[in-house]
């Protein structure tokens, strides 16, 4: 029988500091603090007030410069960071974990003050995800082995895997601390060295981490974080001739640049995990009330900023009403308010821009003909906060249909039979994500076979740990994270091919 997981009822986390002391607001490279070239800053906001937290030092190329000049000299080969014994990259890792486990409540405070969502969910998710990942990585980092291979010839091969070398990194503002930890932490498992520059909107969590990195006692210029904007900070990276990869969480359109940019320089490798427009599938056999809280989950977790939301809730049509009763009523009850009271679900989106954004994709929904079942209004004259909506009698070819709305927008499609839906699921430019609410084993087969996405998930939604791959068909990306794969990506294999003698001569 199928239980409703409600994550609202999560476990209380301790009192939250509601005014997190800022510790951290320069650059950090060489595991030192340091002001930008320039000597600019820039403004860190509360999204949930529209008030400045702090200035934070404003990054440019030549920081970057500086940043892969220090990387280099800690990746040379001789150096402390390439001698350390695999074991002990694990054991620093796990060291990190340790810290960021101790100072818990600090950082889970932080990352609600800066990127607004509510501190319930950046203390049990956020940060559970965050330490899981770290653990996960240091596990690997004295298990990554080549192969011994039968090759023909007096000759015997093996495999070494080596680390790809300087890695750039540039990650986004919906989960700041979890993506630094999901974008670091296999780089330095695997021997790396990183420049990593944080989303402009929420550097200050990347900022404290970039001190527990220090203290862990990861050696300088290992981790170097350099904050600022994408055109400045991230061009310079995605363009630099002696940053040897680089790895993308954000926009397809800036995407899209990361790769050109790899093409422009010196072919660094890429990896890139984009938007989506996730489906997310229920058929008339289900539990309603179970698939209804999940797929409420699916759309409105964060405030729907998130790469895998389901952003398509395709019901079939014999529970469809039912179904768009029960979402509406439920997306109601969500709490909206200060983040940081213990009650509350739903805070702001993260800026004026997304805002905006999401309101005219209502305003498109309305106009092209989908039904305004609830919500679609700003809450409040302060901060960036929308009500949840839920729109009904959406098309596919609608633009809340096809786009990513990245807010907490539901849209609700009805469907008839299985074949008719895979080719509407799949047609979409992404591939992020897909979920199956349904207790048929055939057509639950049916359905994963069919739909083009990296992940489906079934009977369940957002469900990730550090071991399970993650990432995109289509323009939703490429190259795993996270798993096996996402090692990989932050390895060279080399070929070691040795002449044996057969006699002594
Ligand atoms: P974005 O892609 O512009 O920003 C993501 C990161 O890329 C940030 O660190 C940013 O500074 C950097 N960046 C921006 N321009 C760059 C450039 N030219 N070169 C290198 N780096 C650059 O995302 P956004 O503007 O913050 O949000 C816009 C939309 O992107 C959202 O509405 C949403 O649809 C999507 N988005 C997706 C994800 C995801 O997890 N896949 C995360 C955030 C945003």
């Amino acid at each position: 029988k199928n239980i409703v997981r409600s994550y609202v009822a999560l476990p209380k986390p301790p009192e939250p500091f509601t005014s997190p002391e800022i510790r951290c607001n320069k650059i950090f490279i060489n595991n030192e603090w340091v002001n930008s070239v320039s000597g600019k800053t820039f403004k860190t906001i509360n999204p949930a007030t529209g008030d400045v937290i702090t200035e934070v030092a404003e990054g440019d190329k030549a920081d970057v410069e500086k940043a892969v000049a220090a990387a280099k000299e800690a990746f040379k080969f001789g150096s402390p960071w390439r001698r350390m014994d695999a074991s002990k990259r694990g054991y620093l890792l796990n060291k990190l974990a340790d810290l960021l486990e101790r100072d818990r409540t600090y950082i889970a405070s932080l990352e609600t003050l800066d990127n607004g969502k509510p501190y319930t969910h950046s203390y049990a998710f956020d940060m559970e995800g965050t330490i899981n990942v770290l653990r996960y990585c240091a596990g690997w980092a004295d298990k990554i082995h080549g192969k011994v291979i039968p090759m023909d010839g007096d000759v015997f091969a093996y495999t070494r895997h080596e680390p790809v070398g300087v890695c750039g990194q540039i990650i986004p503002w919906n989960f700041p601390v979890l993506m630094f930890m999901w974008k670091i932490a296999p780089a330095l498992a695997t021997g790396n060295t990183v420049i990593l520059k944080p989303a402009e909107q929420t550097p200050l969590t990347a900022l404290y981490c970039a001190q527990l990195i220090k203290e862990a006692g990861f050696p300088p210029g290992v981790v170097n974080v350099v904050p600022g904007f994408g055109p400045s900070v991230g061009a310079a990276i995605s363009h630099h001739n002696e940053i040897d990869k680089v790895a993308f969480t954000g926009s397809t359109e800036v995407g899209k640049l990361i790769q050109q940019a790899s093409g422009a320089s010196n072919l660094k490798r890429v990896s890139l995990e984009l938007g989506g427009k996730s489906p997310n599938i229920i058929l008339d056999d289900v539990n309603i009330d179970f698939a209804v809280e999940n797929a409420h989950f699916a759309i409105f977790f964060n405030m729907g900023q998130v790469c895998c939301a389901g952003s398509r809730t395709f019901v079939q049509e014999s529970i469809y009403n039912e179904f768009l009763d029960k979402s509406a009523t439920r997306a109601t009850k969500r709490v909206i308010g200060n983040p940081f009271d213990l009650s509350v679900d739903h805070g702001p989106q993260i800026d004026e821009i997304q805002l905006k954004k999401i309101q005219s994709f209502v305003e498109s929904g309305k106009k092209e003909g989908a039904t305004l079942v609830t919500g679609g209004s700003r809450v409040g004259d302060k901060g960036y906060f929308i009500q949840p909506t839920v729109f009904a009698d959406v098309k596919d070819d609608m633009k809340i249909a096809k786009e990513e709305i990245f807010g907490p927008v539901q849209q609700i499609i009805k469907f008839k039979d299985l074949d008719e839906l895979i080719e509407r699921a799949n047609n979409t430019v992404y591939g992020l994500a897909s979920g199956v609410f349904s207790n048929d084993i055939d057509k639950i087969n049916y359905l994963i076979q069919g739909l083009r996405t990296g992940v489906v998930w079934v009977n369940c939604y957002n469900a990730m740990t550090g071991q399970t791959p993650f990432g995109g068909y289509k323009m939703s990306g490429h190259g795993r994270e996270l798993g096996e794969y996402g090692l990989q990506a932050y390895t060279e294999v080399k070929s070691v091919i040795i002449k044996v003698p057969v006699k002594n001569s």
